[in-house]
């Protein structure tokens, strides 16, 4: 039985939001007084620093969660910290006896929340996690012989067979006020000055492209998830593929925070296609379940971004690319224009569209055969939508390392690509202004009879740079097979 002063802590980690959250309902029906706290830990063993774009983000999305909080009645708390000291020292400055929050699944963060929820057993407070940001927990999905999937396609299989995802849960309309903690003042805990975390960038400040581009916060994202489903959903097959246009949800920074479920997604759709999914939803779905897919390849490899999934590449011959090399890509001057849209696009705006992804880290670990780490680490600082599962899980599949990946011999080819999917131009014209006087042909090409003055030749040759990632494949090859 709780004690007429006992109180509710609720930590929001990466679920930044009031709707469909497990744990803030589970507040609510407790009904004791609530301290709802998010913790700045960069601290803990093994939690890896956030990148610079995902800091910009987080700032503006605890300003629109607290403002949320506000007006629901609560208030936010924020703390910095190894999170099991905070949370220790929150518990007995609120007298807690409720300890709630919604599950992760990275192996760092895996042993903090067993660290607290131990702890919590043995003090008599009663920690309670729940599922709230993957449509089925990891452990739910095996093969039959109760090991994690190691291919999508039977992974997805099995996700679907396991049935419907349950409903989202509506947002609490009130939450209990935070009540009135000893020695700090009627209703108050201390908190940090959000200011003080300094998330935000300041000389340079670059996030002018990104404020320009995003909306952080639960309402930003709902109105995504409107617009998509008012428009590009109808044709996400094809418009996906296209990065002139906005064929994509561009959720995937607000699924990153947590600002939206994946339960609503799901949900807003299936009443907007209650009889059956068309082919473009079927798509849309298994994109969602690529996400789900990152993550339990996670949670069963904790070292994905630092370690190849298939120990066989630990001997891949990769080549340091010089500061200089690595520059040229990471700033969008390779010669390529696909590539250079791309990773202007990345730096402009902290996203850049899935096709491009996929060729530009395509050109970094083959044509310039760089390690895929120094790809994963650059996509880490600069991606609004970094998560610590469907980063290095891509990564590894561009670079033939991972689960399911696409076979080493794979190689995009960025002007095939581009005249395929961004036929007249369109993108490399917005990112790529320097083409942008080039017409529909050759602005794929423009070494081509063209004497570009201030745009940089190609930095190696499609033909030569291929053949030498697929002799290295190769090498490995006669390595593994002698
Ligand atoms: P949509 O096409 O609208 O898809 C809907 C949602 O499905 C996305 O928001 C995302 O949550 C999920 N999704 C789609 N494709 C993938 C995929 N291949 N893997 C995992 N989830 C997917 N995605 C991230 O969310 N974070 C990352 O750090 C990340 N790094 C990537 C690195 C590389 C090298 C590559 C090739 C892809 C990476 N992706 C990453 C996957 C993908 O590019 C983005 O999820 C997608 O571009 C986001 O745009 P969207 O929300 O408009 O996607």
């Amino acid at each position: 039985m709780a004690s007429p002063s006992a109180s509710t802590i609720v930590w929001l980690r990466d679920d930044l939001r009031l709707d469909d959250n497990p744990a803030l309902l589970h507040a609510v029906d407790i009904g004791r007084p609530l301290t709802v706290v998010y913790i700045l830990d960069e601290e803990s063993p093994g939690v890896r620093p956030l990148g610079g774009a995902v800091r910009w983000w987080l700032h503006h999305s605890l300003v629109s969660l607290d403002a949320a909080l506000a007006k629901a009645g609560s208030t936010l708390v924020l703390r910095r910290g190894p999170a099991g000291d905070v949370i220790r020292r929150l518990a007995k400055e609120t007298g807690a006896q409720h300890l709630l929050w919604n599950r992760r699944y990275g192996g760092p963060e895996r042993a903090v929340d067993a660290g607290i929820k131990a702890w919590a057993a043995e003090n008599g407070i009663e920690a309670q996690s729940f599922q709230a940001n993957l449509l089925h927990e990891p452990w739910t999905i095996t093969t039959g012989s109760g090991g994690p999937y190691k291919v999508f396609t039977p992974f997805w299989r099995a996700c679907t067979a396991a049935g419907e995802p349950r409903t989202p849960l509506d947002a609490p309309g009130r939450l209990p006020s935070p009540g009135s903690h000893a020695g700090t003042g009627p209703g108050q805990v201390d908190s940090d000055a959000l200011a003080d975390w300094a998330l935000l960038p300041v000389s340079p400040d670059w996030s002018g492209g990104l404020a320009r581009t995003w909306q952080p916060g639960e309402a930003g994202a709902h109105s995504r998830l409107d617009d998509f489903l008012a428009g590009p959903l109808e044709d996400y097959g094809t418009g996906r593929d296209v990065p002139g246009v906005e064929g994509t949800s561009r959720l995937s920074p607000h699924l990153r925070f947590g600002e939206i479920s994946p339960f609503r997604v799901w949900h807003e759709i299936r009443l907007r296609y209650p009889r059956e999914a068309t082919p473009d939803v079927g798509i849309f779905r298994s994109e969602l379940g690529w996400r789900e897919f990152c993550w339990q390849l996670l949670y069963a490899n904790p070292q994905l971004a630092t370690r190849n999934y298939r120990p066989e590449f630990d001997r891949f011959d990769w080549q340091e690319p010089t500061a200089a090399e690595l520059e040229a890509w990471q700033q969008g001057s390779t010669g390529y224009p696909l590539v250079d849209a791309g990773m202007r696009q990345l730096w402009q705006t902290g996203w850049m569209h899935n096709r491009v992804r996929m060729a530009a880290a395509s050109f970094l670990v083959k044509n310039l055969l760089a390690d895929w780490r120094l790809g994963e680490a650059w996509f880490w600082d600069t991606l609004v939508d970094a998560d610590s599962a469907s980063n290095p899980a891509n990564w590894q599949w561009v670079a033939g390392s991972g689960a399911d990946a696409s076979p080493y011999f794979r190689i995009f080819n960025p002007v095939t690509q581009s005249k395929k999917f961004d036929a007249e131009g369109r993108y490399l014209r917005e990112f790529v202004p320097e083409l942008a006087g080039l017409d529909g042909k050759a602005i794929h090409e423009p070494w081509k009879d063209h004497d570009m003055k201030d745009y940089p030749a190609p930095m190696v040759g499609l033909p030569e740079s291929r053949e030498r990632a697929l002799a290295t494949y190769q090498k490995l090859k006669d390595q593994l097979d002698s």
